[in-house]
């Protein structure tokens, strides 16, 4: 599609630099300067001596140009052989973002000559946000291989052990049971992978149903329920709300299932937690409240990043998987939310989902 644009640009382009050039060779024509401001490629036109004559609106935040110079000597060069052959070039080229600084910008350009006064016209596109996408994907690729490797490889060193310990019951029946540990990791882990990336190519409000907030709720207290009564944790339901949003129940309860697993998780035996919620603006608020562990403040911020743990082996003990709260997030964010946290060192942590009310609920659960 960009090349078929590109191609009649330019073939456009240089029919009316050409018909123009007689009566206004020292000007770039005004049917010429709107052409490249309408394209969604940035374009820039560079005179004999490298000078740029006229850089599009999209060229202007790219930083193609400093004072009236070109910048980056990799773009510099590549006009250059375009200026020397008189052969269009492409390639990718890395631009700083500004004067100071490491950081750069990574563009696609491609430098062709236009018309017949030793112009050359650059078209270029901005491919860092792609190319970001593709190294979070990359680093998030590695990292599934590694988590997946330590119960894979625990599995070979059991399944060995069993083998060697075959003359003793006693031993078999303990590496067995670490097996079933471990095996239940790798499903786990595996099962979350495959929540994350539904999440991630879903958009629950385009399919959205009515979801009851104090029956979405109630699921996830009653699949946390197991986990709080083995490690004696009272979970304590506030006041019932009343109240609706839109979206995919399936997601929601995961959502608030995983804060009640972390707030067990990362707490001591016999403590509380609590789960209350409350409607203020038309925003829904639902607060996971326990008094564990708690996240040092440089902590907060990182992990909603998948695979993040503040304390690997203590995630390691309780079956983490390091994704529950990228699950979270995602989750809040597919529904028009957000999700934060308070928490302070032994004290305790606080979780809070905020997600917009359904307008105008109670009447359409009247109405039914
Ligand atoms: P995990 O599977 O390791 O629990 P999560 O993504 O759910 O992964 O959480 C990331 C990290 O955040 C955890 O490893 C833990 O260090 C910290 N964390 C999450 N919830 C709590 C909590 N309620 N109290 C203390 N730390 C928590």
């Amino acid at each position: 599609m960009a090349e078929t644009l590109y191609d009649w640009a330019v073939a456009w382009g240089k029919s009316k630099i050409h018909v123009e050039a007689d009566s206004h060779s020292d000007e770039i024509s005004l049917q010429v300067r709107e052409l490249l401001d309408a394209m969604d490629l940035a374009s820039v036109l560079f005179a004999p001596g490298d000078v740029p004559v006229y850089f599009s609106k999209a060229a202007q935040n790219l930083g193609i140009i400093r004072d009236q110079k070109i910048v980056g000597e990799e773009l510099l060069a590549l006009i250059r052989v375009v200026r020397r052959t008189k052969i269009a070039q492409s390639g990718r080229v890395e631009v700083p973002l500004g004067p100071i600084g490491q950081g750069t910008r990574l563009l696609s350009v491609n430098v062709t000559p236009f018309g017949d006064q030793g112009l050359l016209l650059g078209l270029f596109r901005d491919e860092s946000e792609a190319a970001r996408i593709d190294a979070v994907r990359r680093d998030f690729v590695a990292n599934i291989s590694h988590e997946l490797k330590t119960p894979i490889g625990a599995l070979s060193i059991l399944s060995e052990a069993v083998l060697e310990a075959s003359s003793s019951p006693d031993d078999v029946a303990r590496f067995a049971r670490r097996m079933q540990i471990e095996a239940k990791r790798l499903s786990d882990l595996v099962q979350e992978i495959i929540n994350l990336s539904r999440l991630q190519d879903a958009d629950p409000l385009l399919d959205a149903l009515v979801v009851d907030v104090d029956e979405m709720i109630a699921s996830a207290m009653h699949q946390a329920q197991f986990s709080a009564e083995t490690r004696e944790i009272e979970l304590v339901r506030g006041p019932l709300i009343n109240a609706s949003v839109d979206g995919d129940k399936k997601q929601l309860v995961m959502a608030i299932h995983n804060l009640l697993e972390n707030a067990i998780n990362y707490s001591s035996n016999k403590t509380k937690v609590t789960i209350n919620t409350s409607v203020v603006n038309g925003i829904l608020e639902i607060s996971v409240i326990d008094q564990g562990i708690g996240i040092e403040d440089k902590d907060t911020e990182r992990i909603f990043e998948r695979f993040y743990r503040v304390d690997p082996a203590r995630s390691r003990e309780t079956g983490g998987t390091g994704l529950g709260l990228s699950i979270v997030k995602h989750v809040a964010l597919n529904h028009g939310g957000t999700v934060s946290v308070w928490s302070s060192l032994g004290v305790g942590s606080t979780f809070n989902i905020k997600l917009p009310v359904r307008e105008n609920a109670n009447k359409i659960e009247e109405a039914k």
